[in-house]
């Protein structure tokens, strides 16, 4: 706890995901948030993070028989998880000051260093009623709402780092656009440090080397802009607006060219999502950090056991993932039977339907949005029923929300459901309900294929396929985000589709005669490829298992990712001890 004030990064997100239990977090955003954290801690990154409350978190998601989904509060007991800071800033919003208190939630690493995250709160004693409730919702309200939000965090972030002591911040990581709003913040901050009101070229020139930026993705829907008169009757009319090539984007304040405006270092998530950045947002240098998870959180029990046994120091060196391939193939089935048994059981007490233990099992879950396209196995239903007949049991889970304004995203939520009755007689499918990091853990290390079918380029990586890496479960996906650097073709796991090609894509084109390629792609390779081995030559199927947790497992981390940020980030300018 020594010296903590001293601490130098400061790490901005709108979601993160540090407890199943905590609903501050939606989906790959936050979850990807909390493993950077842990990783940060892990490897002693003298980091900060910084994210708002959500007393009422994002939601709990409800069916009915026919899939139809709606959405209760997620409430929860904040004392249970945080506590409660001195700290207290004041945001003028609307022209109303409002209040801005922290709970804090230290994240403690197994050698005993701390990071502590800071959820901001405005439902305090003294704020009126319509402020109270801005820091309830994870994405939810309209423009407005969010837009306060936004500056909660962004600016009211940084005031309150400064108000809880925090002097000696170099650098301010923007995980998403939705923190971008600190930059201004910190130009204010920089113009009255040198005794002047206006904001000038100087300003600019510091706070951009002070700014990280990280785009998470190619989706229009996840690049949020308001109305410049929005943005003036909420933050009041400053001067910084006059400065419309930093801050205007065709006539709106656009989150996401705010902070590419104002941060010298700019990154996508994977290789092949730096490229589609750089052509998205043309005269901007941006690199690529590939995402990765935390092994020690997404390690299954089994699989911590047995790592434990062969490969003793994969916590504090991930590395060593490396060196899986020493492990005799009957201890990794033991290994995974074991996982799998966890989720047949905890689906088996959720749902009263009984799994099979040896039926092959597919794995699906993530947020339910169009271009995941998460019934594109159901796209030949007839051939899907002959492939299980042919070969052996096939049985399908599937877990995942539909934000609660996303029509398209419940209405394929309603299709699986329709596909899971038309398939009743033949294969076993199960849509588990609240998708959360707990399941996640079980399902990601309990199937025996991991799906994942985005509609390239969307998928800026996906994480949950590197979750099931690094418990032997192979991935079955579309080549996109991390998939394209981590499948090696029946080595790691097998492709879907085409590989792509350049820069040809086309986000208005809409892919129904590549949805049909993708999916008769996925059936042959189930058909021709992976069931013959899972069912006939299961010995080529554990070496696939082990490879991906030897060369995947060993790369697609947060301690390797953390490492990036580090050297090419955060330190860009600095000794590390600085
Ligand atoms: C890992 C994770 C995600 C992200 O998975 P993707 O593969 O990126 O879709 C989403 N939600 C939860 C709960 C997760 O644990």
């Amino acid at each position: 706890m020594s010296n903590e004030k001293s601490r130098s990064i400061a790490y901005f997100s709108m979601e993160i995901a540090l407890e199943s239990a905590m609903p501050t977090y939606s989906g790959g955003l936050g979850a990807l948030a909390g493993d950077t954290i842990r990783s940060a801690a892990d490897l002693r990154v003298p980091m900060v993070g910084v994210s708002l409350l959500y007393r009422k978190g994002y939601f709990f998601q409800i069916f009915d028989e026919e899939g139809n989904q709606s959405e209760k509060p997620a409430e929860w007991v904040i004392e249970n998880f945080l506590i409660k800071t001195p700290g207290r800033v004041t945001l003028n919003l609307e022209g109303r000051e409002v209040i801005i208190e922290a709970w804090r939630y230290d994240v403690l690493s197994a050698h005993g260093f701390v990071i502590p995250v800071y959820f901001l709160d405005t439902d305090v004693e003294g704020n009126d009623e319509e402020d109270r409730v801005l820091t309830h919702k994870l994405y939810g309200g309209d423009a407005r709402y969010r837009l306060c939000q936004e500056a909660i965090l962004g600016m009211g972030g940084v005031r309150m780092l400064r108000n809880l002591g925090y002097n000696n911040l170099h650098t301010f990581h923007m995980n998403e656009g939705h923190a971008s709003l600190l930059t201004v913040e910190l130009l204010e901050e920089s113009a009255r440090q040198e005794g002047r009101s206006e904001v000038d070229q100087a300003d600019i020139d510091k706070v951009r080397r002070m700014c990280v930026f990280t785009t998470h993705t190619p989706v229009p829907a996840g690049h949020d802009q308001f109305p410049l008169e929005l943005v003036k009757e909420v933050l009041g009319q400053r001067e910084i607006f006059e400065l419309k090539n930093v801050f205007c984007h065709e006539s709106m304040l656009n989150m996401t060219y705010l902070a590419l405006n104002l941060s010298d270092y700019v990154n996508g998530v994977a290789k092949r999502h730096g490229e589609i950045s750089r052509l998205m947002f043309g005269g901007y240098a941006i690199e690529a950090i590939t995402n990765g998870v935390y092994a020690p959180f997404w390690v299954s029990p089994p699989f911590q056991e047995l790592f434990d046994r062969y490969i003793p120091n994969w916590r504090d060196d991930n590395f060593a993932f490396r060196y899986a391939l020493s492990i005799p193939l009957e201890d990794v089935w033991r290994a995974h039977l074991e996982a799998k048994k966890l989720l047949v059981d905890y689906i088996a007490r959720k749902t009263n339907i009984a799994l099979d233990m040896h039926a092959f099992t597919i794995g699906f879950a993530r947020r339910a949005a169009a271009y995941k396209r998460g019934d594109l196995l159901f796209y030949d239903i007839e051939r899907l029923k002959k492939i299980a007949r042919y070969h052996g049991k096939i049985q399908i889970i599937y877990a995942g929300k539909a934000h609660p304004n996303d029509k398209e995203g419940k209405e394929l939520i309603r299709r699986i459901f329709k596909a899971m009755d038309e398939l009743k007689e033949d294969i076993k499918v199960v849509y588990l309900d609240n998708y959360d990091l707990k399941l996640a853990r079980l399902l990601t290390a309990g199937s025996d294929i991991w799906l994942n079918t985005p509609r390239a380029p969307m998928e800026a990586s996906g994480t949950s396929g590197m979750k099931a890496a690094l418990n032997g479960v192979p991935s079955l996906s579309i080549l996109d985000g991390w998939w394209i650097e981590g499948c090696i073709e029946n080595i790691t796991g097998w492709a879907i589709g085409k590989a792509p090609n350049g820069d040809d894509f086309d986000f208005e084109q809409n892919g129904n005669s590549e949805d049909q390629e993708d999916a008769i792609s996925l059936l042959d390779k189930l058909d021709n490829v992976i069931l013959p081995m899972y069912y006939g030559d299961r010995e080529d199927f554990i070496h696939v298992m082990l490879n991906a947790i030897a060369l995947n497992g060993s790369f697609f981390n947060t301690q390797r990712m953390v490492q990036q940020y580090v050297l090419n980030a955060y330190y860009r300018y600095r000794a590390l001890a600085d």
